[in-house]
């Protein structure tokens, strides 16, 4: 099977020197890659900027920003039967983006403008046999935003995670389907995780 995973945070730059990003490690994305190779497909990895060493095999496509991203995605998705959506994608960037570096005096104010939601307009172009997965960290144990979500983006399989997720080497994660179905995983590393997660997704497509 060919698997499309994203993973990182994505930067939106202000000017040359900052951005507006998320807090995001890449980790839980390593760990899917390093699943989906274990159990042989073929994986394309599509990386914001995050330090981790990949696992030999995949293919890395290295992006920074969520229009980047998108237009990976959108290039991608077509040739992959599943789409792992684990990238923390900026919801924001700012309206324009600067040439030269603000002085301090000229960067109180910054307008922003939504990101392209990128599993959103893969959902719309999904074929029947082809399955996407989104990642909803949230804070409270919302699961029903976790599934509003999963609804509103087309998705077949959405992760419910809760914010401790980020950062952290483990997971307390609860699968949700569309048809009402969820099952509440034990906290667990992210690679034993990543495992499971990796086995429900291609059961959907087989
Ligand atoms: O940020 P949100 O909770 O909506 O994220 C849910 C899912 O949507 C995640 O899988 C995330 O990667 C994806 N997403 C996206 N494009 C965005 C924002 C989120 O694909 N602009």
């Amino acid at each position: 099977m060919n698997i499309l995973i994203t993973a990182g945070p994505t930067r939106e730059a202000i000017d040359p020197v900052r951005y507006i990003g998320n807090r995001s490690s890449g980790r839980m994305g390593a760990a899917l890659v390093a699943a989906g190779l274990s159990r042989g497909h073929r994986v394309t990895a599509i990386l914001g900027p995050v330090e981790f060493h990949l696992p030999d095999g995949a293919m890395r496509i290295d992006v920074e920003s969520a229009r980047e991203m998108y237009d990976a995605v959108m290039t991608e998705f077509p040739t992959n039967d599943l789409l792992i959506m684990a990238a923390a994608v900026a919801d924001y960037r700012p309206k324009v983006s600067h040439a030269h570096k603000l002085d301090r005096t000229e960067g109180r104010t910054i307008e922003l403008e939504p990101t392209e939601d990128i599993v959103a307009a893969a959902g719309k172009i999904k074929r029947p046999n082809q399955c996407t997965v989104g990642f909803s960290l949230e804070a409270s144990g919302d699961l029903d935003r976790a599934r509003r979500k999963m609804i509103q983006k087309n998705l077949d399989l959405m992760v419910y995670n809760p914010l401790e997720t980020m950062n952290s080497i483990s997971v307390e994660a609860t699968l949700l389907w569309p048809d009402g179905r969820s099952e509440r995983l034990a906290r667990q590393a992210k690679e034993g995780f990543a495992r499971i997660l990796i086995e429900r997704a291609v059961a959907m497509i087989k």
